[in-house]
C-alpha cells in the first residue's frame, strides 16, 4: 500500500503514519521485490494467481506476484512511480477519489492529483485504476444513503471515464474491522454497487482464504529499508491482527538501533 512517491520529509509524522516514500527508495524497493523473484502486478492480477486452482502452481518463471496499490490519485504516480515500475516490467492498481481527479489539474491535502488525461494514459500503458470514494470522506461517520452514493457514483464517474467496468475499491482511512456490524453491512453495499474487492489498512498478507471485500494490504513508505521490507514481504507483519498488536510492534520498530518484529511464517 503506497500513497505518494515524492520526498516530502513528513517531519513530525509517526512512522506507521507516513504515506511518502521517495522516488529513490521506492526505486530501491521494486529492485528488492525483483531481487526476491516477485512481480510487481496489478490487484486483478495478483488475484487471479490467489484462486485455489492457480496458488500452488508455478507462473511466470516462478515468479511471486506482489500485488502493488497506491491510494489517493497524486501526479506522482504518473511522474516517478510508474517509470520505475515500467523499468521492471511491473505494473499497479491506482485508487482513485473522483472529486479530487479532474481534466484540470486539482489538488487533493496539498498534492497535485492525476487528470483524466494521465489516467487514460497510465491505463493504456497497463496500470489498473479502482474507486477511493468520491470525497475521501471518514465513512463510518456517514448515513448509509451517504455511503451508498460514495459507492455508486465513483464507479460511474471511473466507468463513464474509462469505458470499462471498475470491480476495485479502497476504503479511506482506517477499515473498522471492529465494528462487525458495520464491516457486514458494508460489505453488502459494495456487492450491490457491482465492486468485487475491497482492499483495507488491514495488516497482513492476503492469501486465498482472504475476504475479497476486506483485504488486508502492507503498508510501506520511505522508513521501508530493505530489511523491514524483505520482513514485510516475507511475512513478519501478518500476526500483527489487533490494534494492541500493531502498538507494540511500532513501538519496538521504531525504537533506535531496533531491529524488525521477528520472523513467523504463517500457519496455513
Ligand atoms: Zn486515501
Amino acid at each position: 500500500m503506497y500513497h505518494s512517491i515524492s520526498d516530502d520529509p513528513e517531519t513530525g509524522v509517526h512512522p506507521y503514519f507516513k504515506v511518502c516514500t521517495s522516488p529513490r527508495r521506492f526505486g530501491e524497493q521494486m529492485q528488492w521485490l525483483a531481487d526476491q523473484g516477485c512481480r510487481g502486478v496489478t490487484l486483478s492480477e495478483g488475484l487471479a494467481h490467489l484462486a485455489p486452482e492457480t496458488e500452488d502452481k508455478e507462473n511466470d518463471g516462478g515468479k511471486k506476484p506482489v500485488a502493488i496499490t497506491f491510494d489517493d490519485g497524486f501526479r506522482d504516480f504518473a511522474t516517478a512511480a510508474f517509470p520505475a515500475l515500467q523499468r521492471h516490467g511491473f505494473s499497479a492498481t491506482m485508487y482513485l477519489p473522483t472529486a479530487f481527479v479532474s481534466e484540470e489539474r486539482k489538488h487533493f491535502k496539498d498534492r497535485e492529483c492525476l487528470t483524466w488525461g494521465e489516467v487514460r494514459e497510465l491505463r493504456n500503458a497497463g496500470a489498473e485504476f479502482g474507486s477511493h470514494t468520491v470525497n475521501h470522506p471518514r465513512l463510518v461517520q456517514l448515513g448509509w444513503p451517504a455511503i451508498e452514493a460514495e459507492l455508486r457514483d465513483s464507479r460511474t464517474d471511473l466507468e463513464q471515464r474509462l469505458g470499462a467496468g471498475v470491480d476495485h475499491f479502497a476504503y479511506p482511512y482506517a477499515f473498522p474491522q471492529a465494528e462487525k456490524e458495520f464491516a457486514r453491512r458494508f460489505s453488502d453495499l459494495l456487492r450491490t454497487a457491482g465492486y468485487r474487492t475491497n482492499v483495507t489498512t488491514m495488516i497482513e498478507r492476503a492469501d486465498s482464504q482472504s475476504d475479497r471485500l476486506a483485504l488486508p494490504r502492507l503498508p510501506a513508505n520511505s522508513d521501508d529499508d530493505h530489511e523491514l521490507f524483505t520482513a514485510k514481504l516475507a511475512g513478519a507483519y501478518d500476526w500483527m491482527g489487533s490494534p494492541q498488536a500493531v502498538t507494540k510492534a511500532v513501538a519496538r520498530w521504531v525504537r533506535p538501533g531496533s531491529r524488525p518484529v521477528a520472523i513467523r511464517e504463517k500457519s496455513k
